[in-house]
């Protein structure tokens, strides 16, 4: 039985070096001993990292810890969006490019740090003259896009609270979203682009705000200038409002606790949560990782494929790159269509540098075969990211051989909604291993535990736990601090995230799966994505989801749900095949006894594969909230 850990932990043992040309110009080069005198004095580590950004007000004191509530950089005043743009400018790089925006069709549109501002500004000019004050709440339902990254920067320039919802959620989820945070308004579209059609969206905002009397105005972006605003004064036309209202919008001095915005968690483990966000240390936390992790210089042109709905884009399509002063591509549609190859042209097209995107997109992509991305030319990539989920070592060596080519870092990177940045991930300059995340952050303390807190020994499943306060970590949930202080209180007063992982011996950690989804087998915690992975590593198959079964003897047995190649068709013969394939990565305790072969797996509308609906369908339970359930 000892064979199981002994085993799984060779697997992923593997040690891969990043280039010399990108260790040597990274900006930290020696982990260890940064990240010992991050701890050494957390405090003054990020007190040095807000000096390189813009206060009005400077702190009186970096951080007041009155568990489980933080404050960081108490009494300082700031403004994101002042760091975000008119720094830049006033540093003489107004004329730079903030954003590539560019559609399915190719359609391009271009716009510098300037152009982004005095938009910026016109609308915040025009949200204010709409009556909306510091602390309102706007929910922003918006396709991804420049005019997406506008309204969210408007409503920070002014201290309203913005709340995006994802596009592609339909109206019972966005009504739910709107009426938690009780928006006085709503930002939208006519539509969104989505596989050559358009995707209607201001119906659903209409069907979705029905009942909602508190909302005054629904500001719609009229891209096909249709006169959808004509018939009532509640609705406004965004690009109206911005050419109405031109001018300078003074940045609100925001105090470094007020909240920038609420953001709901995917709902891949239960009802979404409302994190709540402030601005300071978001806005330094982000800044930074995004900076050290993906190693941005001033020229880079960085793409981050993720949606601006999720806390990806909020952070690193969003704050994070402008505040960092680089060039985005953002990207409006899917990664498939007009062709599989959309993304590799982009990157081809826009000498992509940085590229960060999910493991669900790469093992999709996968499945059309290594002839896509071969056809392009792929030579300005240096640092390839990933996020969302675990990528199985299959998917990992498929992005760095056939995406990297050998020559690129990845990075992948661990964090939450909750967290806000970037906790654990590889960096560029120590040497990757597929299948793990790599180290904890600067000034990150994280340990793997058993329920009471105990800290578990090398290479052994537990709780993953975050010891310290941190600047971007969440600071409630929107209307509920009960559940905020479940995340401190449920272990030992550290904070649970949730998620079960193993720390090997040299640190690394690698993430196996959700708390809820943890496998015990004849005495065994065998985390889901671990299982998940060995299967995936059977040549015909893309994709799986494991669930456990009750079983007398041994606790518990193992399901599994398996999407095969396109063109492989399911067998018995396959099911031994892929029961042998695990016998040999994991050992004979992990063998799935059940084996279903299907199309596709559940998943939220980020992508993530939800295996509570899989386990609940097959053991009859209740399946809890659907809302962000894929279709
Ligand atoms: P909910 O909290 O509502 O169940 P969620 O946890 O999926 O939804 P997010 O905040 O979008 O909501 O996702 C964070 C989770 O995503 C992490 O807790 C982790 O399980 C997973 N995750 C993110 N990045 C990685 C990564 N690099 N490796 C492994 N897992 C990751
Ligand atoms: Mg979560």
């Amino acid at each position: 039985m000892s064979n199981y850990k002994d085993e799984v932990h060779l697997k992923v043992q593997e040690k891969i070096y990043p280039p010399e040309d990108i260790v040597k110009r990274a900006w930290i080069k020696d982990y260890d001993e940064v990240y010992k005198r991050s701890i050494e004095d957390r405090e003054g580590f990020w007190a040095e990292v807000a000096e390189e950004l813009h206060w009005f007000r400077k702190w009186d004191k970096v951080l007041e810890w009155n568990f489980p509530y933080a404050k960081w950089f108490v009494g300082g005043k700031t403004n994101i969006t002042y760091n975000a743009l008119d720094r830049h400018i006033k540093n003489g790089k107004g004329d730079k490019i903030a954003y590539i925006y560019v559609d399915e069709d190719g359609n391009e549109e271009k716009v510098t740090y300037s152009e982004l501002l005095e938009k910026v500004n016109a609308l915040a000019n025009g949200l204010k003259r709409l009556g909306l004050k510091k602390g309102d709440r706007v929910s922003i339902y918006m396709p991804n896009s420049i005019e997406a990254v506008v309204s969210m920067l408007a409503c920070a320039r002014i201290g309203v609270i913005h709340s995006v919802v994802f596009a592609g959620f339909s109206e019972g989820a966005l009504h739910m979203r709107i009426d938690d945070a009780k928006a006085s308004a709503v930002i939208t579209a006519t539509y969104t682009k989505r596989r050559g059609r358009k995707i209607p969206l201001l119906p659903t905002v209409e069907k979705a705000i029905k009942d909602l009397d508190y909302i005054k105005n629904v500001i719609v972006w009229d891209r096909d200038k249709e006169g959808v605003t004509d018939k009532d004064d509640k609705y406004v036309d965004l690009n109206r409002l911005i050419e109405e209202n031109k001018g300078e919008c003074s940045p609100e001095e925001m105090d470094s606790e007020d909240p920038l915005f609420i953001l709901y968690t995917s709902g891949t483990t239960g009802k979404p949560k409302g994190v709540l966000h402030t601005t300071g240390g978001y806005m330094v936390n982000t800044y930074y990782t995004a900076k050290i992790v993906f190693d941005l210089h001033e020229d880079d042109i960085y793409w981050c494929t993720a949606d601006i709905g999720w806390i990806t884009g909020h952070s690193y399509i969003v704050y994070a790159p402008l505040t960092n002063g680089v060039t985005s591509v953002i990207m409006e549609g899917v990664p498939v269509y007009p062709h599989p190859g959309i993304w590799w042209e982009y990157v081809d097209k826009y000498r992509v540098n940085i590229f960060y995107t999910a493991p669900t997109a790469i093992r999709m992509l996968m499945r059309f075969g290594d002839e896509i991305p071969a056809k392009y030319d792929l030579s300005s990539l240096r640092i390839l990211g990933s996020v969302g989920e675990p990528i199985n070592p299959e998917a990992w060596h498929w992005y760095y051989e056939h995406i990297g080519r050998k020559r690129c870092v990845i990075v992948d990177t661990w964090w939450q909604t909750e967290t806000g940045s970037h906790m654990i991930t590889t960096i560029p300059s120590y040497p990757m291993k597929p299948g793990k995340a790599g180290k904890p952050f600067f000034t990150i303390e994280a340990a793997v535990v058993d329920k009471n807190g105990n800290e578990l020994p090398p290479n052994t499943v537990g709780y993953l736990v975050i010891k310290n306060p941190w600047p971007s970590m969440l600071r409630t949930c929107w209307g509920n601090p009960e559940r905020y202080e479940k995340y401190w209180k449920e272990i030992d007063n550290v904070y649970n995230a949730d998620d079960l992982a193993s720390i090997d011996e040299d640190g690394y950690i690698m993430i196996v799966g959700r708390a809820d989804d943890v496998l015990s087998v004849a005495g065994h915690r065998i985390g889901t994505m671990e299982v998940e992975s060995a299967i995936v590593e059977h040549p015909d198959v893309v994709e799986a989801a494991v669930i456990g079964k009750p079983d007398p003897i041994k606790g518990q047995k193992i399901k599994a749900f398996v999407v095969l190649k396109v063109g492989v068709e399911p067998s018995d013969q396959l099911k031994k095949e892929i029961q042998n394939t695990v016998r040999e990565i994991l050992g004979p305790i992990a063998i799935p006894e059940e084996i279903d072969f299907v199309d596709k797996l559940p998943k939220t509308r980020s992508g993530k594969i939800m295996r509570r609906v899989l386990r609940a369908q097959e053991l009859g339970l209740e399946v809890g909230d659907l809302s962000t359930l894929e279709d």
